[in-house]
């Protein structure tokens, strides 16, 4: 298990790594530069190297992911505004490389209503540009992916279904620099109902046929202030939402995502995941690999009365069409609005 946080960044960058311990987090993310602000931060060379050598002495902190600056809108029409987006990607895959970072974490924009399929092509080459502009990562220094985080599906949000990631992928023809964030909260606006074992373990296996579940490097783990399908970005504290301790433990205790680092990105009291949000968040892995060693033991079923519990029971139910859909050629086409494709049954790859 490996419950992050993210937490404050600054001119030092070392304090993040501090202010992750204080938490009893064993991963962070941080902001390298001001989330809303155009302007970068620079970084000495030696601040940077500082970084890596406290990462890498650091006993309990084993990730640190940078989260990119919220402007930057690779998908915009606006030519201005797509090549400021795309000098700041690459100041911050600098940073993050120069950190020695797990990944710089982004939000990929809004293509405004224009279509995703329009705006694919741009994607890719902003992606592009950014791996070979961005200052190179130092020598012995593993290399610091671009990962695409999943979207709420508000507005013409690009990255709102896997199927849509995987597409941005396969257009940078399938470039391994290239990775997955999910983020539990946007996945559950975008309507992607996880929250039963049956329900996680579709989704899994559609994280790996579309973009191969190596890329996924880490999640975001937040509950929800919105309902399923309620397409926005609305953060809630840890069984303080609508997905709750029950829905959440399906998907963090799968053999494929437990030990991958999850951050948290909760409000807190106001100011930003606390000790007790990790408390929270460890709990809620524990039950989650109950559900799948319990159902790994032959001899219980589900309706057994053991000691561990069955959150997602009352889930089991979820809501589907009628009938097991055939695996016909019904083509979800690319460009569709529906954020809820993502774990839909559907064409096979390729
Ligand atoms: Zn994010
Ligand atoms: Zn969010």
């Amino acid at each position: 298990m490996n419950i992050g946080a993210h937490v404050r960044g600054g001119g030092k960058l070392v304090p993040s790594l501090e202010a992750g311990v204080e938490i009893g987090a064993t991963s962070v993310q941080i902001f390298t530069q001001s989330p809303r602000m155009w302007k970068p931060s620079q970084y000495a060379p030696e601040v940077l190297a500082n970084y890596r050598e406290a990462q890498a002495a650091h006993p309990t902190i084993t990730h640190t992911f940078c989260h990119a600056t919220y402007l930057i809108n690779l998908a915009s029409p606006d030519r201005e505004l797509y090549e400021k987006s795309v000098a700041c990607l690459v100041h911050n895959l600098s940073v993050g490389r120069g950190m020695g970072s797990s990944g710089v974490v982004l939000h990929v924009g809004s293509h405004m209503g224009a279509g995703f399929d329009s705006v694919i092509r741009q994607i890719a080459e902003a992606f592009e540009r950014a791996f070979e502009t961005a200052d190179p990562t130092p020598a012995g220094v593993k290399d610091c992916p671009i990962l695409i985080e999943n979207a709420a599906g508000t507005g013409g949000t690009v990255g709102r279904s896997l199927e849509e990631i995987e597409a941005l992928i396969s257009a940078c023809a399938h470039d391994e620099r290239l990775g997955l964030c999910i983020d539990t909260q946007h996945l559950w606006a975008s309507g992607v109902d996880y929250s039963s074992v049956a329900g996680t373990n579709k989704l899994v296996k559609e994280i790996d046929r579309r973009v191969g579940i190596d890329r996924l490097r880490c999640l975001h783990l937040n509950d929800s202030k919105i309902e399923l399908g309620g397409n926005r970005d609305r953060h809630a504290n840890i069984d303080e939402g609508t997905i709750g301790t029950a829905g959440l433990a399906p998907l963090v205790g799968h053999p494929s995502i437990r030990e991958l680092p999850l951050l948290l990105e909760v409000p807190g009291g106001g100011d930003g995941p606390r000790a007790e949000d990790v408390v929270k968040a460890r709990k809620v892995v524990t039950a989650g690999v109950k559900l799948y060693d319990a159902s790994a033991k032959p001899a219980k079923t589900a309706t057994s009365s053991t000691a561990s519990k069955k959150p997602v029971a009352k889930k089991s139910a979820v809501k589907k069409p009628a009938t097991k859909r055939p695996t016909t050629k019904k083509p979800p086409s690319k460009s569709t609005a529906a954020g809820r494709l993502a774990v839909k049954k559907s064409t096979p790859k390729k």
